[in-house]
């Protein structure tokens, strides 16, 4: 080799060394600012205002829950997203989720594929799995719903839940926990979830005790909570029965089962808080964000014994029905009044379907009975009293759901006014107007929604951010490569 080639030479491997080094040193360095743990919780349709109320709801209650502000409120970084869908300013929950799971904007209704459906969107879920960390995915509604879906399963449709819940046990995920999914089939159908399921690693565990008794390193799990109706979503937090294990419960057994060397990637969804909100039911709307609150609290616990490796964030995919805190027709904010709601509104609505079912006649009294029991109103309380008119209200749909072929036409401007909603549909109202609130919509808003964040990485949140950027920030943090 001549002298001039074998400098060269030499300038080539001192190259490579130089580089070699640099990026062990970046690498190392990276090591150690890594988040190991990282928690992502979705409060589904839960803005800004949906949180506010529950903290002044918790103010009202009794020591010591009033004491101390809730969970996600410690949090250092408070900041603001932006939710936006590829086609909308208005995003639904499949194109939020995939948004916050990918970092990458769709149409609604898609599910981590991009808008022209030809190509899937690799999920932050799927690139931790791939990078080592163990991944649970939970939520209070079923799981192969849109949002916690959006982190597992690629479909041009959130209601093709079949297909999606078969991904789920494509999906390699650790852990699954809450609701279950929508269609277990027949085992005799090889298409069938039932069939698939058998045929696979995982185990759908739907007791209790089977539950409880999971340890640390079980893996391929679908803890389905045995407080859900028909074993797919959770029951109302607001009407919730003794056995139901907590959305906190399943986020503190997947730190016990997710625990590893490498750590983990856990996504939380309080997905009723939009569903109640939907509903403006701001008074079940307060109990769901109450038990995610919970679920972070659990979050927090762990973070304060491992600050240097774990990165809380807490966020909502869209707000949902524009809650307005102090209408002009209240006499102020009375968030403390919701301690006398003891129903959420689709269980209200169960309950006067059983009555309508009777073979006897009800009476008005006695619906009305049942709306002071469950709702304070009329029941003697000052701030809950009914109106003359607002029994006379209530008494027009009364009449038209309870006894056919009496219906009036209500003649008064008051009347008229929603005249499509029915009997709970009014007491919801009601109730709104005398706690003080009102709701522009039944829908989802373009609002900017909350991001809350602490641990590694924190900063990153401090400014305003768009949906996207979860997804970016979660991978530069746990120190995964972003090829999206
Ligand atoms: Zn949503």
């Amino acid at each position: 080799m001549k002298q001039g080639r074998v400098k060269e030479y030499q300038m080539k491997i001192n190259k490579t060394l130089l580089i070699a080094l640099f990026s062990l040193l970046a690498s190392t360095l990276y090591a150690q600012n890594a988040a190991k743990y990282v928690f992502l919780f979705i409060g589904d349709g839960m803005g800004d205002n949906a949180i506010y109320a529950t903290e002044l709801y918790k103010k009202t209650l009794e020591e010591p829950l009033a004491l101390e502000p809730m969970a996600m409120n410690q949090l250092s970084v408070q900041s603001f997203m932006v939710t936006s869908s590829a086609n909308s300013l208005q995003t639904d929950s499949a194109a939020g989720g995939t948004a916050i799971a990918t970092g990458v904007k769709t149409t609604n209704k898609v599910l981590a594929m991009d808008t022209t459906l030809q190509f899937n969107l690799e999920t932050v879920g799927e690139k931790a799995k791939k990078a080592g960390y163990k991944v649970g995915i939970l939520s209070s509604v079923a799981i192969d719903h849109a949002t916690p879906a959006a982190f597992y399963a690629h479909n041009k449709s959130r209601h093709a839940y079949d297909e999606i819940a078969l991904q789920l046990l494509t999906s390699n995920f650790d852990y699954f926990a809450g609701g279950g999914v929508h269609n277990l089939g027949n085992i005799k159908d090889k298409k069938s979830f039932a069939y698939q399921l058998d045929k696979s690693e995982y185990r759908y565990l739907t007791s209790a005790e089977e539950i409880k008794n999971l340890k640390k390193g079980d893996e391929k799990i679908v803890a389905v909570n045995p407080g859900t109706y028909s074993g797919i979503e959770y029951y109302w937090e607001i009407d919730k029965p003794k056995e139901s294990l907590s959305l906190a419960y399943m986020t503190k057994k997947g730190i016990e089962l997710l625990d590893n060397e490498k750590g983990f990637f856990m996504m939380v969804e309080g997905g009723k808080i939009d569903w109640a909100l939907h509903s403006n039911d701001l008074g079940s709307s307060i109990q769901e964000t109450l038990a995610l609150d919970d679920a972070v609290k659990v979050a927090l616990d762990f973070y304060n014994s491992h600050k240097d490796e774990t990165l809380i964030i807490v966020t909502a995919d869209h707000e949902t029905g524009g809650l307005i805190l102090g209408s002009s027709t209240s006499k102020g904010l009375r968030m403390d009044l919701y301690q006398h709601q003891k129903i959420s509104e689709q269980e209200f609505e169960r309950k006067l379907d059983v009555l309508k079912k009777l073979k006897r006649k009800v009476s008005f009294e006695e619906v009305l009975d049942s709306v002071a029991t469950n709702f304070g109103l009329g029941s003697g309380i000052k701030e809950l009293e009914l109106t003359d008119l607002e029994k006379e209200w209530l008494q027009v749909t009364y009449k038209k759901e309870f006894i056919k072929g009496q219906e009036i036409n209500p003649d008064r401007d008051y009347l008229d006014q929603s005249s499509d909603k029915n009997f709970t549909e009014r007491v919801i109202i009601i109730m709104s107007q005398k706690t003080g609130v009102a709701w522009p919509t039944t829908d989802h808003t373009a609002a900017r929604v909350p991001v809350k964040a602490i641990g590694v990485g924190e900063d990153y949140f401090k400014t305003s951010i768009d949906n996207t950027e979860v997804h970016d920030i979660i991978l530069k943090v746990m120190g995964i490569p972003n090829n999206k």
